[in-house]
């Protein structure tokens, strides 16, 4: 058993200063005194400590991506590590731009390793291109019996390098993602890459007028990818959609126009929108193509999954959210939206997926994943397999 003493709770609403001890991987109590005799559990005073949930990242590309500039830009798998430093104790994987040379296979295989080195997965099914290429054939058979699916993605739209599906195909993917989520009593989330082009939401937009699919069914990405296209995602989540930001970026993208995840959460916010309906995901290890006028590319980053906790820091201590409200975009938003059992508070019965945040500068201190402490003071305890 591990027993935390004396942490300052957000779960992520201030719980005041409690004791939480965890076992078999989930949160056993919380109780402002437990005692536990030494010999049957770690112990970690955390007397200095804020705890929160364990960030869930739900945009990964953790076999990684890109390939966008031919087989030398395909980018690396995700090594554990960058988690664990990011305090991120959940990812939901996903495919991108290619789902030729790597596909839901290598995927599911990759989120089976890192769940074995101490962190949880899962997975939407498919990438950027409609149809999609499933595991076992259907979206709907992928949900039901493929226990890490939650959902589609990320299905490209309003970009150069999407597969162009007209919004009929569109809605009938979307139909058949809810039926499978209903079915398996999973999320069923359409998870959208959006691009730079003119149509920006309008499928989106539609799918919220002329159908019965419930908006919560949409999660669009890359929202604040250029200025117009956040402000059509606050426009949207005012009408009762669901947004995410993409945290890691190059600083070319910055200076033609992207909009800082920090600032926009807080711009969001300022109009109106329900804090609930808006998530941050990293897009970790996917390519960052810097392409110029005629398409060309002219240079190639890697997103980092580091990028997520630094940019709801940012929002707390640059744009002055509380942190209850800033820790909602990478704890309970996507843990409600991805419908991920357990994941997403501190409370008991759910899992014991902790971070420990150093309250002078809000760096992470520790994290603690199903019970395992993976970082400790800093200093990672835990390494990938060939790391
Ligand atoms: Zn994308």
């Amino acid at each position: 058993m591990l027993l935390i003493k004396n942490a300052e709770i957000h779960s992520p609403s201030p719980d005041g200063r409690c004791d939480v001890l965890a076992g078999g991987g989930k949160i056993l109590r919380m109780h402002p005194d437990i005692r536990v005799p030494a010999r049957y559990c770690e112990v970690i005073d955390a007397r200095n400590l804020i705890a929160v949930p364990g960030f869930i990242d739900g945009h990964v590309h953790i076999m990684g991506g890109g390939g966008e500039g031919g087989p030398s830009t395909r980018t690396p798998e995700l090594p554990i590590s960058d988690a664990i430093q990011g305090g991120v104790t959940t990812i939901v994987g996903c495919l991108g731009t290619d789902g030729i040379t790597r596909t839901m296979g290598g995927l599911l295989a990759k989120a089976q390793a890192l769940e074995e080195e101490g962190i949880s997965t899962f997975l939407v099914t498919g990438h950027y291109a409609v149809p999609l290429r499933t595991l076992t054939g259907s979206v709907e058979q992928d949900l039901l019996f493929i226990d890490k699916i939650v959902g589609v993605g990320e299905v490209a739209l309003s970009d150069h390098r999407s597969s162009q599906p007209t919004f009929e195909d569109f809605i009938r993917l979307a139909g058949e993602t809810r039926r499978g989520g209903i079915l398996s009593g999973k999320a069923g989330l359409v998870n959208i890459h959006l691009g730079d082009g003119r149509r920006g939401l309008e499928f989106l937009r539609r799918a919220l007028v002329e159908t019965e699919i419930p908006p919560r069914q949409f999660l669009p990405t890359h929202i604040n990818r250029n200025p117009d296209l956040f402000e059509e995602g606050t426009a949207y989540a005012l009408a009762g959609g669901f947004v995410d930001f993409t945290t890691s970026t190059v600083p070319a993208y910055m200076e033609a126009g992207e909009v800082k995840p920090s600032e926009g959460l807080r711009r969001m916010l300022d109009a109106g929108v329900d804090p609930g309906h808006i998530t941050f995901t990293s897009d970790g290890q996917g390519s960052l193509p810097d392409f110029d006028a005629m398409g060309r590319i002219k240079g190639l980053g890697v997103g980092r999954v580091t990028s997520l906790f630094a940019e709801v820091r940012d929002a707390v201590l640059k744009e002055g959210l509380p942190l209850a409200t800033a820790l909602q975009v990478i704890t309970s938003n996507p843990a409600r939206l991805f419908k991920l059992k357990g994941k997403g508070g501190l409370a008991p019965g759910m899992d014991a997926d902790l971070v420990l945040l150093d309250p002078r500068d809000l760096t992470v201190h520790s994290v603690i994943a199903k019970g395992r402490v993976l970082m400790k003071a800093r200093k990672a305890l835990v390494k990938g397999t060939f790391e």
